[in-house]
């Protein structure tokens, strides 16, 4: 039997050949497109795995199950990105333990991080709900004519001092068919290039976009950081509860 660590390279390295071939195809350069292995719910035995098979980002969901196994694991040649839901009574978690946080959903807890990241100034990206459904985090986005109505509170988030915007992500509504989300990418694009025609001197350069399920498209749509979990390191055990 081949070990987790050999199965999860081949798996990185055909993902990695295929986010090739999307920027090809789309004229881009060459790894302008990083990918996250998404490890959340996952042992720490398989984190080990993948960094052994030479992985370079891991994204993690759960703030506290994500600390546990930085601080068992110690110090990495990789990045830890934080990409799930934070609620605000656990932002003091992430400032010093992530290179950076795809999932900044709301001015509250914008507030909430810049506090704790005196020592660790903390680069964000926005995360928008393009789909508009309920169940999702981010800013409900699916509005394009009231896109105007964010502007205010991009603005006051800009002006806070330890936090730095570098972009937006998504998590769209999941098809089937990834042809059925690019529609979404677009919308994420769009909505980056509405920021950046508002705010010129920000740093709107990261789409954080895509899955297991589309990540190819997202990568022909502009993506710049692709989450992709299953697809590389398997099927995630059942959440334990935090
Ligand atoms: C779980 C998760 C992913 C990865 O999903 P897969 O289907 O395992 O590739 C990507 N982004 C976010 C925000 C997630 O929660």
């Amino acid at each position: 039997m081949p070990s987790l660590s050999s199965s999860i390279r081949e798996r990185y390295l055909h993902t990695l050949e295929r986010i090739t071939a999307a920027e090809t195809r789309a004229g881009r350069a060459a790894g302008s497109a990083r990918l996250v292995v998404v490890t959340k719910s996952q042992p720490r035995e398989v984190v080990e795995a993948a960094l052994e098979a030479g992985v370079k980002i891991l994204g993690e969901n759960y703030p506290e199950e994500a600390v546990e196994k930085i601080k068992a694991i110690g110090k990495v040649d990789a990045e830890w990105h934080m990409i799930g839901h934070v609620q605000s009574r656990k932002a003091d978690l992430i400032p010093a333990n992530f290179a950076l946080m795809h999932s900044l959903d709301s001015l509250k807890l914008a507030h909430r991080l810049e506090r704790f990241a005196a020592e660790n100034p903390l680069p964000v990206l926005l995360e928008f709900n393009v789909g508009g459904e309920e169940t999702k985090s981010g800013w409900q986005a699916a509005d394009e004519s009231r896109w105007n109505e964010f502007l205010p509170e991009i603005d006051m988030m800009l002006k806070l001092r330890r936090l730095t915007i570098r972009g937006l992500m998504t998590m769209p509504p999941l098809f089937d068919d990834p042809e059925q989300t690019r529609p979404h990418f677009q919308k994420l694009r769009r909505l980056r290039d509405f920021f950046k025609q508002n705010f010129p001197a920000a740093d709107w350069s990261e789409l954080s976009m895509g899955t297991s399920a589309d990540f190819v498209a997202a990568v022909e749509e502009g993506a710049t950081l692709v989450r992709v979990g299953t697809a590389i390191v398997g099927p995630r055990p059942p959440k334990r509860q935090e």
